[in-house]
Formats: C-alpha cells, structure tokens, sequence
C-alpha cells in the first residue's frame, strides 16, 4: 500500500512497503552523479533508508540542492504531476518513528522551496518549534520563586533567568554598566522575539543536565548553512527572527 507525506508547495513523497511499486527511471539517491542528470527531462528519486547512512545525509541533501537548482535554471520538469501533488521522491523501508529519518525528510522539504528566503524562514521555523517542544512542560532549568537553577543564589526577588543583558550606559565607561531585561521578554516570561540564538543556548547547569544543542548535531542548521551564517545563528543573541533572517541572507 502506498501512503504519502506532503512536503510544501504541493510536492510529496510516496512512501512504499514493496520495489516493485517503484516506477523504472527515477534516480537513486546513492548514485546520484549530476552530469547523467543533466541529460534527464524529469527528476524523481529514489531513498532506500536500508542503504543510506545517518553520516550520509548531509551530502545527500546538499547534492539534491545544487540538482534542484540546475533543473530549476534549465527549466526542466521536477518531479511527476499527479492528482494529489507532484511526487518528488519515493522512500522505501522507512521507518516513521526514526527521528533521524525523518530529520532527513525535512531536509527534503527544505530543498523544494522556491526562494532561498522561503527555505530559511521554513528551517528557521521548524528548528526553533523543535527547541521549543524540546523544553515544553519540563521546566529543565528548574525555574522556582521567579529564579532558575542557575542562578538560584542571586539576590532579587524579580525574574532571574537569562533573559538579561549588559545595557552600555551613554555616559561613558566611568558609570557601572546595567544588568537590564531584554526588551523581548514579554509579562508572562516567553519570549516575543523568536531568538534561535537564545534558544540554542545552554548554561553550565542545564549542561550538567546532559543538555547541549549544537548546530553540528541539527541536521537542518548543518546542512544549509555555511560556517559564517552558522556563527551568526549562534551568536545573534537577544535578536529578533527578522533580523537574523535578513543577517543570514546577506551572508
Ligand atoms: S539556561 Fe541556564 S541561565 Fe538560562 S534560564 Fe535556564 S538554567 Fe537559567
Ligand atoms: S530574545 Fe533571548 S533574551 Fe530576549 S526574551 Fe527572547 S530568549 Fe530571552
């Protein structure tokens, strides 16, 4: 039996149980070589998760993007219409529970975006709702009386976690500098600017805690960015989404 995952912009991906309901002609992902498809009018892939390795994936995908943007250039056909979408790729003993397979779905999803802006916006998005989901309702950084874990010992009685910078007083060096709350932080204590930065973010106590997100360890962020843009990611901290979008288009 055949079932589907729809991607964005009306692609899909047919999910099969048997070789046999595979048409002749589409490409397997493992040997992918762009010059023979150049010669092809139509792309559609073939992905044997039996066959393809975690440590793979980031290769595959960025091969599959520089594919998608020459047939995008040549104006040839990608993928097969059908009546429901138009199926990108065909994925063969999949397993729907595997994190990893279905990290390297996203992947796929991001590829076929139209607009290098598109595509950040969607990863952008998708990493940080994957952080968010990460902490929902186990308040890991033990948050009590308005004080997180790590900064339990601090001497207020007003919210202390890390949403706090140093504010440069106008006057000059001579003047102590001012812990303030970030202007992002909103009354009920979430954040209203959407900071993959700060949501990356792990201080020593939660490091303890066995929690450390690293963008080596997102197959998302690894995949399609490069090391500039990454550093940004990283360090653009107190920073609202639309503005390190618009710093990782330029970059
Ligand atoms: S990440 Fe660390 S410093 Fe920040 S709120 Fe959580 S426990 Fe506190
Ligand atoms: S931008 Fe960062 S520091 Fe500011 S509220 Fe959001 S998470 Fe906290």
């Amino acid at each position: 039996m055949t079932t589907r995952i729809n991607l964005n912009n009306n692609y899909d991906i047919k999910i099969v149980q048997n070789i046999n309901e595979i048409p002749k002609n589409i490409y397997d992902i493992n040997k992918l070589k762009i010059l023979n498809i150049l010669k092809a009018n139509k792309f559609v892939f073939i992905v044997d998760f039996s066959t393809i390795q975690p440590k793979q994936y980031k290769k595959l995908l960025r091969k599959l993007l520089r594919i998608k943007k020459i047939f995008v250039k040549l104006k040839k056909q990608i993928g097969e219409q059908e009546e429901s979408g138009i199926t990108v790729c065909y994925i063969i003993n999949y397993d729907k529970d595997n994190k990893v397979q279905n990290d390297f779905i996203l992947g796929i999803n991001a590829i076929f975006f139209n607009t290098r802006h598109e595509r950040y916006n969607y990863i952008y998005d998708t990493v940080c709702d994957y952080l968010d989901s990460f902490f929902y309702g186990k308040n890991l950084c033990d948050f009590k009386d308005n004080k997180c874990g790590e900064k339990r010992s601090a001497n207020s009685t007003s919210y202390v976690g890390c949403c706090h910078h140093y504010k440069i007083k106008l006057l000059g060096p001579l003047l102590p500098n001012n812990l303030t709350l970030c202007e992002h932080l909103k009354e009920d204590h979430t954040c209203g600017a959407k900071c993959i930065g700060c949501k990356l973010f792990t201080c020593d106590y939660l490091e303890k805690k066995g929690v450390k997100f690293r963008i080596k360890d997102i197959l998302l962020l690894d995949t399609f960015f490069n090391p500039l843009q990454k550093y940004f990611i990283k360090t653009m901290v107190f920073t609202p989404k639309e503005k390190i979008i618009k710093r990782l288009m330029r970059t």
